[in-house]
């Protein structure tokens, strides 16, 4: 039987097209007509007059996000609990403190209630929290005007952590353009893929220009190698972005066959009362469903939770997996403040992610649902 993947890679067919060209024209390196052309298509399809660096990867990009902001040692950077270490992480390589917020039930995001509880409670201690880093988990958009009204409020730049959300949007405007700045990643099994890369969505010109500096190693304009800042080498090789042009002309029809999954899932669970599938609120808000999560709200059986239903997939070769575990409860930031109460926590015990690939077939689907139905419907 082979495996059903959560989320793999899934090719269009005209990526080796493109590296190909960086091949027959030898630009194998970290910048080249690819590297452009990919920013290019990226800023073409999120629109909004943004401007985006390809970069290595999507923590690259917030790390370069943070260094742009100017958080330094010592500084505060709150931080949605609920997400991917890799959001958390860069705050930490600036030697600054992550501040740790709980999600909302609806979305699984940033609490607006707790995002600014933390922040009065940050400023009555003595500091100005230097940045909001919010989430759109699993490619569902956070509460975008409630957390641009709190942050506008207190004057704190956000930076949107994009990485799961490509082809998301709200209110009909894409989601990686609601930040002062806007990270994406196209590492393996997001929604598009490089093999691995990220991008720094911003603002104006200037900003971009100023990553791409500090992405290629901060050389300055002279003809022997002169350096003035600290510079990293996180630029995207003209190899990878080849397979990115090639990804965006898929994109859109990945994102419609993600979405096919979530509506499937939904299907699946419609008579199953004790597990809900995060969805869509209301219209205005759009996910690509990148990954599909299941929450047991009540719990069907004593048998049947999350762990349960994880390991009879296992049995029937479908991977799935617990959502995020809160950064709060990470051993490596225990030490960090934490604002809110338990409901991201709650969610990681009770949810599920499930195989939502692009790329699942007909048959597989099959399996999966008789798989679902079977285990739950055993006990
Ligand atoms: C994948 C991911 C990242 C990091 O992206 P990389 O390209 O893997 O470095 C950051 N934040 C979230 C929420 C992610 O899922």
């Amino acid at each position: 039987m082979d495996k059903i993947w959560l989320s793999s890679p899934h090719m269009g067919g005209e990526e080796q097209r493109f590296i190909k060209e960086a091949f027959d024209a030898n630009w194998i390196a970290p910048l080249g007509p690819n590297v452009t052309g990919f920013e290019q298509d990226l800023e073409r399809y999120l629109g909004n007059d943004v401007h985006v660096a390809a970069l290595s990867s999507g923590t690259a990009a917030l790390h370069l996000a943070l260094i742009l902001i100017g958080v330094k040692q010592g500084d505060e950077v709150i931080c949605q609990s609920m997400t991917f270490s890799a959001s958390a992480n860069p705050i930490v390589y600036q030697g600054a403190t992550p501040i740790f917020v709980d999600s909302e039930p609806d979305t699984w995001n940033m609490s607006p209630q707790f995002l600014e509880e933390a922040i009065k409670d940050r400023i009555k201690k003595g500091k100005r929290p230097k940045a909001i880093i919010a989430v759109h988990l699993y490619g569902m958009p956070y509460k975008v005007n409630e957390i641009r009204a709190i942050a506008d409020t207190y004057d704190i730049p956000i930076i949107e952590d994009s990485a799961e959300a490509l082809g998301s949007s709200c209110n009909g405007q894409k989601c990686g353009t609601f930040g002062d700045y806007a990270i994406l990643s196209f590492n393996g099994n997001k929604i598009i893929t490089t093999s691995g890369g990220g991008a720094l969505v911003t603002k104006t010109e200037e900003a971009k220009q100023k990553a791409i500096f500090l992405a290629t190693q901060a050389r300055d304009a002279a003809p022997h190698y002169q350096h003035s800042h600290i510079g990293y080498n996180y630029r995207l090789s003209n190899i990878a972005a080849g397979i990115g042009r090639g990804q965006m002309l898929v994109l859109d029809e990945h994102v419609a066959l993600r979405r096919k999954m979530n509506a499937f899932y939904q299907e699946v669970f419609e008579d199953i009362d004790e597990v809900s599938v995060l969805t869509e609120l209301d219209d205005a808000s759009y996910s690509n469903h990148w990954l599909t999560a299941i929450v047991f709200g009540r719990v069907i059986a004593r048998k049947v939770d999350r762990e349960y239903l994880r390991l009879g997939l296992e049995k029937e070769h479908i991977e799935s997996r617990p959502l995020w575990k809160p950064m709060h409860l990470q051993p490596v930031f225990s030490e960090c403040p934490y604002y809110g109460e338990k409901v991201s926590e709650t969610l990681f015990d009770q949810g599920l992610c499930l195989p939502s690939g692009s790329n699942t077939t007909k048959e597989q689907l099959e399996r999966i649902k008789n798989a679902l139905i079977g285990i739950i419907s055993a006990v």
